[in-house]
Order: structure tokens, then C-alpha cells, then sequence
């Protein structure tokens, strides 16, 4: 029989499985128990939903055995099964291309447990083997089928006898090769250590024969060698053992397979709650962004469990939108097993749940800020973004909820800061809180309305994300202290002295001032004098809700109507410009009139904004000059 091509995705997989990207090559065990246990649960649900009877769960289970002399490994159970069809489809092609481009982008990381993330597990037997058959037969079906390959020139598919549902699956191992010792794979001691490492809380027994020596019966010295079959998984799921009987290592090791994470998380929250709905949950926030996080593929959810066996994959009614980051498990004895999935929507006691759940992460998130800031500033380089549109969403109805998890980086250290630490270093004297906005930390300190603050001692917040301000607006105030744009508002920075004789010069420069405004011909809505610039001549504000950054970011989506923040072109008063502007206007109005033009576009440029017509700002700079 001439072998089938494995579709092209499949084939780079399977010769990345082949030449090992991994290093753990052990978990290829781990990838075929989950399908086998997935398999049975399958088979379980199935049979709860159709109501089948005649299957007990206590029947399903997964067998493990070894042939030393032939090399031979075998996983066996009796789950769902496939039908020829299931397994062309599932075994000879991988669908989720998502894992290759993710893959070529971090080729770099050897270690890392990518493949696991995508959950391609069974090519994983390529790693240790080079000859893989399954024998499968789907329940309730009279055939059964073989696949088999060994490796990337392809597979076969042909017709083989079974006697019950269920799948076998059967590894021949490598040789042993300088680097490789693949014999170790053959030995009961390393695969039950394997299984208890990775699969100890299967929920079916994990069973395989096991030679030991046994005293013969009726003597005292002598032994004899029986077989003894043992059951090497404890199956009590993690979340329902005590805090104190699980190490770190086990809550990381169960996230990694259960999750396809390949790094630590950054918080792992295990809780018991008794009361009107009595739940245990094992939550885990990651310290990495997924790759899919801010895609439309990303799924919210967590997985709910029924008395330990799980009723739906992504519950998604148990997490809000903002903290949809969060993985993990929902385990209740109060829901009931053949509840359908509609009704499990509507269910109070998920919404009860949901509640407490919210206010669990919450502290656990905030605690984590106190204890372990290192931690929380990693976490919040890859959520932040998710908590700062959680505010701004539903019209600031979670704003309260979410307003002491977030931090901006402050013009103090350029480091982050948390709303709270920055309104406790607030001067005395200072009722607002400043903030910045701009593409990045550098271009905003470069801004010359952030000079003389700085210069005075106050702190600013500094907004690099588009969505910084609209979250900021949708806050209105922290603590009772107003948010100020620096660069939009006016700021309460000058003596009620200062403020006058600023007033009284603009006044008086009122017809310069206009003829410098109708030069610009309606690109500005008014030129005034201003004591917020230190060395800098000029700056471009915004009068009204609307600020340039703003502008720019409403702008830049796609289909939006185009929208013009409102623009005042500020001079600073303590510039020689100034002295000079006056004096034009009595001698040169039309010279006063090119000075506006360079100014503004001056204005524009540091601002970040296009200038409307370089060319004429080229001709006039080159007037001056000559
Ligand atoms: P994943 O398990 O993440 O979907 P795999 O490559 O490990 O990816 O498996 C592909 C598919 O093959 C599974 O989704 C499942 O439908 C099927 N499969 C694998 N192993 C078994 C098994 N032991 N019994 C039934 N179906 C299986």
C-alpha cells in the first residue's frame, strides 16, 4: 500500500518532532494520556447526554504496556475512538497552522514548550519513536482501522480487527543513538515516574503491569517473580487536594499540560469557597501575553467541572472581558451533570460564582502589586492594555473595580507607577494630577510643555498606549484629584501674580495676536502668549474634550469619520520670539504673518503632527535666511 502524504503543515510538524525541538521529550507520554483521558471523556458525556446506558465510569480506563525485546510501548483505552474518517482527519492533518508561524518567530528559544500550545501532542510520539500505529475503533461502530507511519513520507490507513471501542496506540522506540538514550522509555520504573509527574491527577486509572518479587507461599526466605498490575495515577484532580499537599512544582507542571503555557504564571490562585454555592477554583494568571491574546481566535473562559468531571470546556460567563487573561478551572458540586449548555448560561449559581471569582482575582492582583512588584510589573506589560480597556468599556462601569490595578510610568525614574503612589508624592500645593500623552516615554519628556513642571518638582504621568487617555477621561478623577492633560488643560501651576500679568499681556497683544491667527487661516482656533514653557518658543494645545493625541487616535481607525481636535497655538512669553512678534506688528505685518506659519508648523512637528504644506514652509524658512 503506497502511504498518503500528511498534509504540508503536518509535514514541517512531524520533521520538527523528528529532529526533537523539544528537550523534555518525556512529555510525548503526557501528550497521549491527555488525549486518551479526553477520549473517555468524550465517550462519558456523550453517554450522559444521549442517555445511553450500559457504560460505567468506572470501566474506562488507560493501560500502559511494555515489550523490552521488541521495543515496544502500547497506550491503550476505551474511550470515544475514531471512525476512519476521525482518523484521517486528526492524524493527517494539523489544521492550526498558528504553531508553525509561532514557531519561526521564536526559533531562537530551544526550550520552549511550544508545540504543547497548540495542542499537536500526538505528533509528539515522533520524538521518541520511528514507527507509530493507532488502532482505533469508535464506539458503537463494527470496524475498526490502523493508522500508521513512521514518519514524514506519510501514512496508511487500512481496515484491522478490534474487539471493543477504543484506541491503542503503539510506539516502536529509537534506537539509542550517542546523544539519546530512547531505551529508557522501555523501563516501568521511568514510565511510572513519568505518570506520576505529568498525570498524576488523570481522572481514570493510569494501569501497567509491573514485574516484583513476591514471597512464595507458605515459605519465609523465598521470593518469586509475579506480575502485578498497579495503578500509577493518585486521580484526585489537583484542585480538590489541600493547599499544603501540593508543591509549586505540581500547580506549575499541571498549568503547563492543562494550559499549554511554556512559562511560569505569574500568580496561581487555588481557593475553596463554602457558603451559598460552594466551589473550588484553581485560577492561574499567566506572566506572558498568549500569541492569539488581542486576535478575534482568543477565547475567554474557564473550564467547569461538575464533581470532577468537566462539563464545559470555555465557560465564558465566569470571567468579565478584563480579566479574560485569567486560565484555569471552576469545580462545583451544585451544578448539575446533564444541565445543557443554555442553561448553564442562565445558571444563578455560575453568576454567584462569577462574582466571587472577580473579587478573588482582584485581591489576589493587588496583593501581588504589594508583595511582589517585580512579578506584577511583568504581568501588567502583558495585560495592562486588557485592564485599561476594562475601564474605559461599558461607559467606566468597571472603572472602580479596576482603577488600583493600573500603573503608567511617571516622569519621576521614568518608571511605573501606581495612581495611588503617584497622589501620595503629590506636592503639597498641587490639586491635579498631570499627564502626558505621546508615542513613547522619550518623545513625551522631550515635549515642551512637560519642561517647566518638571522643572518645579511636579510628577507627570506619561501615555504611550491609544487607549491611555480615552481610560483616563473615563476615570475623570483618583482620590478626588482631577486628571489635567498638560498638554490640553490649563494648569494651576503660577501665582494668582503671574496669572494677572499674563492676562494683561495677552490683552494688550490682542491685534498681534489675531493677525497671527487669521494667517494661519483657520488651522488654530486662537494664538496667545502662555508662562507654561520654559526654553521652548512654542507649543500646540487643545481647547475641549478632545485632544491632538485623541485626534490622532480616532483618526487612525479604520472608517471613522475624521474628527479635528480643537488647536491653540501657545507662545512661550519669556521667549525673544515674543519681544519680536510685537515688534513686527508695528513694523512688518507681512513678515508677522510668515513668522506664524513657521511657528506653527514648529508646533506641529514637535507635537508629532504632519505638517499640511512642507513646501512652503521650506520657501519661507529659506527667505529668512537669505
Ligand atoms: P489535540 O489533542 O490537542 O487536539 P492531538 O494531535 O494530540 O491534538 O490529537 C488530534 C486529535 O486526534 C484529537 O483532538 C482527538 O480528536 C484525536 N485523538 C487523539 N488521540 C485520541 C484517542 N486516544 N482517542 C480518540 N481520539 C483521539
Amino acid at each position: 500500500m503506497r502511504p498518503k502524504q500528511f498534509k504540508a503543515e503536518s509535514k514541517k510538524l512531524l520533521d520538527m518532532m523528528i529532529n526533537s525541538i523539544y528537550t523534555h521529550k518525556e512529555i510525548f507520554l503526557r501528550e497521549l494520556i491527555s488525549n486518551a483521558s479526553d477520549a473517555m471523556d468524550k465517550l462519558y458525556y456523550r453517554s450522559l447526554s444521549d442517555g445511553i446506558s450500559g457504560l460505567s465510569r468506572n470501566d474506562l480506563k488507560i493501560k500502559i504496556d511494555i515489550d523490552k525485546d521488541a521495543r515496544i510501548l502500547k497506550i491503550t483505552d476505551n474511550g470515544c475512538g475514531m471512525t476512519q474518517q476521525e482518523l484521517e482527519q486528526n492524524l493527517g492533518t494539523i489544521a492550526k497552522s498558528g504553531s508553525l508561524e509561532f514557531k519561526k518567530e521564536n526559533e531562537k528559544q530551544e526550550d520552549v514548550d511550544i508545540i504543547g500550545q497548540f495542542g499537536v501532542g500526538f505528533y509528539s510520539a515522533f520524538m521518541v519513536s520511528d514507527c507509530v500505529t493507532v488502532e482505533s475503533r469508535a464506539y458503537l461502530s463494527d470496524e475498526a482501522w490502523r493508522w500508521s507511519s513512521k514518519g514524514a513520507e506519510g501514512y496508511t490507513v487500512e481496515p484491522c480487527e478490534k474487539e471493543s471501542h477504543g484506541t491503542v496506540i503503539t510506539l516502536h522506540i529509537k534506537d539509542d543513538t550517542a546523544d539519546e538514550d530512547y531505551s529508557v522509555y522501555l523501563e516501568t520504573y521511568t514510565i511510572s515516574s513519568i505518570v506520576k509527574k505529568y498525570s498524576d491527577y488523570i481522572r481514570y486509572p493510569i494501569e501497567m503491569d509491573v514485574q516484583t518479587k513476591k514471597l512464595k507461599e507458605g515459605s519465609e526466605d523465598e521470593y518469586e517473580d509475579v506480575t502485578e498490575t498497579r495503578v500509577l495515577n493518585s486521580m484526585v484532580p489537583i484542585w480538590k487536594k489541600n493547599k499544603s499537599e501540593i508543591t509549586p512544582e505540581e500547580y506549575k507542571s499541571f498549568y503547563m499540560d492543562k494550559f499549554f503555557d511554556y512559562e511560569d504564571p505569574a500568580k496561581v490562585i487555588h481557593s475553596k469557597v463554602e457558603g451559598n454555592v460552594t466551589y473550588s477554583a484553581l485560577l492561574y494568571i499567566p506572566s506572558h501575553t498568549p500569541f492569539d491574546y488581542y486576535s478575534k481566535e482568543y477565547e475567554k473562559g474557564l473550564q467547569l467541572y461538575s464533581s470532577g468531571v468537566m462539563i464545559m470546556e470555555k465557560c465564558s460567563d465566569l470571567l468579565p472581558d478584563y480579566y479574560s487573561f485569567v486560565k484555569g478551572l471552576v469545580d462545583s458540586e451544585d451544578l448539575s451533570l446533564n444541565i445543557s449548555r443554555e442553561m448553564l448560561q442562565h445558571d444563578m449559581q455560575l453568576k454567584v460564582i462569577a462574582k466571587s471569582l472577580e473579587k478573588k482575582i482582584k485581591s489576589e492582583l493587588l496583593k501581588l502589586l504589594k508583595d511582589d512588584r517585580e512579578t506584577y510589573e511583568k504581568f501588567y506589560s502583558a495585560f495592562g492594555t486588557q485592564l485599561k480597556y476594562g475601564v474605559y468599556e461599558g461607559y467606566g462601569a468597571n472603572k472602580d473595580a479596576l482603577k488600583d490595578l493600573l500603573m503608567f510610568v511617571s516622569s519621576n525614574e521614568k518608571k511605573q507607577t501606581t495612581l495611588a503612589e503617584y497622589v501620595s508624592r503629590m506636592k503639597e500645593d498641587q490639586s491635579d494630577i498631570y499627564y502626558a500623552c505621546g508615542e513613547s516615554v522619550d518623545k513625551i519628556d522631550m515635549l515642551p510643555q512637560t519642561e517647566l513642571l518638571k522643572d518645579k518638582g511636579y510628577e507627570i504621568l506619561y501615555m504611550t498606549e491609544n487607549v491611555d487617555e480615552f481610560a483616563i477621561k473615563m476615570l475623570m478623577d483618583f482620590d478626588g484629584k482631577k486628571f489635567k492633560n498638560i498638554c490640553t488643560d490649563s494648569l494651576d501651576i503660577s501665582t494668582q501674580e503671574e496669572k494677572d500679568k499674563l492676562r494683561e499681556k495677552n490683552e494688550n497683544a490682542k491685534d498681534v495676536l489675531d493677525t497671527m491667527k487669521e494667517a494661519l487661516d483657520g488651522a488654530v482656533n486662537a494664538v496667545r502668549f502662555t508662562d507654561k514653557l520654559k526654553n521652548h518658543p512654542v507649543c500646540l494645545t487643545s481647547e475641549g474634550e478632545l485632544s491632538v493625541e485623541m485626534e490622532k487616535v480616532l483618526n487612525s481607525l479604520p472608517n471613522s469619520n475624521a474628527v479635528k481636535a480643537s488647536l491653540v497655538l501657545e507662545i512661550n512669553e519669556n521667549h525673544a520670539i515674543c519681544e519680536k512678534l510685537l515688534q513686527l506688528y508695528g513694523t512688518d505685518k507681512e513678515k508677522l504673518k510668515d513668522y506664524a506659519k513657521i511657528l506653527y508648523a514648529q508646533a506641529r512637528l514637535v507635537e508629532g503632527l504632519p505638517i499640511e504644506n512642507p513646501t512652503e514652509l521650506s520657501s519661507l524658512i529659506c527667505e529668512l535666511m537669505v
